[in-house]
């Protein structure tokens, strides 16, 4: 494997840490970005890669996006990740979940682990048997915790609402098109918001069964992935995969706006100035979609209630102000302002 230090998304991390249990069959590594404002937090993602050099790529690249996600939230918190290798012949068992956790538990609160793709509420808990640097374990009603999704997408909604008020001087979505790629869980929190404001949504997942469950339940019609990035909409929300903006994608769109809750939605920097360059309105997506760490960080805080999680979540759109109002003064795209106010928050600038 290359050097850590010897890859382009090595970006002065902290630590990285590799961890291996030959009896469970647990192969893990653990990014520690930056925690120059807190503990290191950000999930744990349990793929399969088809390199290990992916797998520490996708983890520098994901804790890095982690220490920006939560500056720009106003959180306490630095950035981490960790990515559990999976292996085709060993399952993801509780004793690897376990082993997992006490591998959290010995980095001391330096790194606070979560959900992140491939793992559940469920194997959280299983986490939590062996570490208490965990976050997103169920919760009882009313109390913060459990699935970020739906605060994930109130803030992507919430911003929405923003970006129609900036570029199109609205102050609701009622009557617009919103095009929707992607129908779990953030969408459907999107689609239900926007459609109860009166907009029309077109919904497109690779899952079709689950576009037109998504359609019947919020109202809206179902197109087609292949169709849904050139739909001529008021708004096209990316929620579900990354780098869905490219050289190739930018120049079909046909909307004014992207606001939508997918990580790292532009396949390179260069895309944030060619959707400028076509004149539509990005929300950087580590700032629209914080919601579901905001709810993370109160429910491991400790500090605050349901009243709480929704004031900081409120302070998504005018984060997302800020940036496309720093944009307009000095001609930056929004993806390279708030990149550069999350390093100065950092003390990376
Ligand atoms: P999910 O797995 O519930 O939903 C993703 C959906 O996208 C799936 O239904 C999948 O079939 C669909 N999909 C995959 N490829 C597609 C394509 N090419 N075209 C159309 N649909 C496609 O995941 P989620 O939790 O809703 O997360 C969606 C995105 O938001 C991800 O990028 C995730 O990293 C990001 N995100 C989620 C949260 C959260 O709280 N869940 C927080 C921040 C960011």
């Amino acid at each position: 494997m290359t050097t850590p230090w010897a890859l382009p998304d090595f970006d002065e991390h902290e630590a990285i840490h590799f961890f291996t249990d030959d009896q469970c069959g647990l192969r893990a590594i653990i990014a520690v970005h930056s925690t120059h404002l807190g503990p290191a937090a950000g999930g744990a993602r349990f793929w399969h890669y088809a390199k290990d050099e992916e797998a520490l790529v996708d983890a520098l690249r994901l804790s890095r996006g982690m220490s920006y996600k939560n500056a720009m939230a106003g959180l306490p918190l630095g950035g981490g990740k960790a990515v559990i290798l999976a292996n085709e012949e060993r399952s993801k068992s509780t004793d690897l979940l376990r082993a997992f956790g006490r591998e959290v538990d010995k980095l001391g609160g330096r790194y606070i682990t979560a959900e992140d793709v491939g793992m559940s509420v469920t194997d959280m808990i299983e986490v939590a048997r062996t570490t208490k640097f965990v976050a997103g374990l169920p919760n009882s009603p009313g109390d913060v915790g459990g699935d970020p999704g739906p605060h994930t997408s109130l803030g992507v909604f919430l911003g929405i609402k923003a970006a129609v008020k900036w570029a199109l001087g609205k102050d609701s979505l009622h009557g617009l098109h919103v095009a929707l790629q992607g129908a779990g869980s953030v969408a459907t929190g999107v689609a239900l918001h926007a459609c109860a404001e009166g907009a029309r949504l077109s919904i497109a997942d690779v899952d079709e069964a689950k576009a037109r469950k998504l359609a019947e339940r919020a109202g809206g019609s179902v197109v087609s992935p292949d169709a849904i990035l050139s739909l001529e909409a008021d708004v096209l929300s990316p929620c579900a995969l990354g780098a869905i903006l490219d050289e190739t994608s930018i120049p079909e769109l046909r909307v004014p706006i992207v606001a939508g809750g997918a990580n790292n939605q532009l396949a390179t920097p260069e895309d944030g100035q060619r959707l400028q360059a076509r004149g539509i309105l990005y929300a950087p997506d580590y700032v629209i979609n914080a919601g579901g760490i905001i709810n993370v960080c109160t429910e491991y805080l400790g500090d605050g209630d349901a009243s709480l999680v929704r004031h900081r979540i409120e302070g998504i759109p005018v984060r997302l102000e800020q940036i496309w109002s720093e944009g307009a003064e000095t001609g930056r795209d929004p993806a390279l302002v708030a990149d550069a106010m999350a390093q100065r928050l950092i003390g990376r600038a």
